[in-house]
């Protein structure tokens, strides 16, 4: 089959043959991918930014695929069905997953860097990770349903509480996470505030759903924030770059909460406590999403409430795929059409 296969970090990457995939264990299901998403999450790990990436692998987290063979004791999904898949396997069996939380699951293994991913015609995986999904949705919408719906469900309902009326800054707004935030922001009733470096972004920012659009070519956007907020700051920040955390200290309000999805500089950075303590503000640590969150964010898409911003590419153009985000030449979701 053909797949994109990463053999050492802080390479070019390229489509090449390589062996089938074989040998189905007992609770394994052997899928075709249609579609694949590319997360700056893959950019990292082509980096070394996770050592534990089991070299050599096929990258890709982001999938819909359609089941080809199912091992014998796989009684839930059958050949032909359609499906999208967690960003990992969860093992099933510890506290973390029997408490219904298997995105933090301590033995999981992530698609990409622990076990091949999707940048690939064929993925065996496990139905632990599998959701179907319905036949009238687009493979784009299918496969950005867990690391980006999902996820973003995770972060807002689950982690962030958002409710109704609030107030959400997004920062990176026009990334793949920040223009589905909008919208499942939107979703759910709050007024929302986006914030973007790049200035030609505004209209389709705006038209995507945002109150408000903030363009910082130097990072700092706290002083807007307050006066579009009447000095009160706004309930959540919703961070999806990770490179200005004070400046979101600065912007949310005294016993609001900060919500960390992003950080593509994964360094450390200085933090004063005591505005945490003084401000009262909460910051919470968000991760990928469960099955439960994966089917929900299938059912937010079948709505219509939230479309996929893509931009796609086939699998063979994988590299400039990756430039285009490194460049930060693009708007939205990069994807990777695979069949
Ligand atoms: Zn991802
Ligand atoms: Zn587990």
């Amino acid at each position: 089959m053909k797949a994109v296969v990463l053999r050492e970090f802080k390479t070019p990457l390229r489509l090449e043959e390589v062996e089938d995939v074989k040998g189905l264990g007992r609770d394994e299901v052997l899928l075709k991918i249609e579609m694949t998403g590319v997360c700056y999450r893959d950019i990292l790990t082509v980096d070394g930014y996770f050592p534990k990436t089991r070299l050599p692998v096929i990258l890709g987290h982001e999938i819909c695929g359609r089941v080809v063979d199912v091992g014998e004791d796989v009684v839930e999904f059958k050949k032909g069905d359609r499906v999208a898949s967690l960003t990992y396997i969860p093992c099933g069996e510890c506290v973390e997953c029997r408490r219904g939380e298997e995105n933090i699951c301590r033995r999981r293994l992530w698609f990409g860097e622990d076990i091949n991913g999707s940048y690939a015609e064929y993925l065996k995986t496990s139905h632990r990770s599998l959701v179907r999904a319905s036949e009238d949705l687009s493979s784009e919408a299918v496969a950005i349903s867990a690391c980006v719906t999902g996820m973003l469900i995770h972060a807002l309902k689950t982690k962030g509480r958002l409710t109704q009326d609030e107030r959400i800054l997004i920062t990176g707004a026009t990334g793949g996470v920040g223009v589905h935030a909008i919208q499942i922001a939107k979703s759910y009733g709050a007024d929302v505030i986006a914030v973007t470096g790049r200035e030609q972004y505004i209209d389709r920012l705006y038209k995507l759903g945002a109150d408000h659009v903030i363009v910082s070519r130097n990072g700092v956007y706290s002083n807007e924030v307050k006066s579009i907020t009447e000095g009160v700051g706004v309930d959540i920040v919703l961070e999806c770059v990770g490179l200005n955390l004070i400046e979101s200290l600065k912007s949310v309000r005294w016993g609001g909460r900060i919500i960390q999805v992003g950080n593509i500089k994964p360094e450390p950075i200085p933090l004063m406590l005591g505005h945490f303590i003084l401000k009262e503000v909460s910051l919470h640590g968000s991760l990928s999403c469960t099955r439960k969150e994966l089917a929900e964010a299938l059912e937010l898409h079948r709505s219509g409430r939230v479309k996929p911003i893509t931009i796609v590419l086939p699998l063979e153009q994988v590299e400039e795929a990756h430039r285009m985000i490194r460049e930060r030449r693009h708007f939205g979701r990069i994807m990777l059409k695979v069949s």
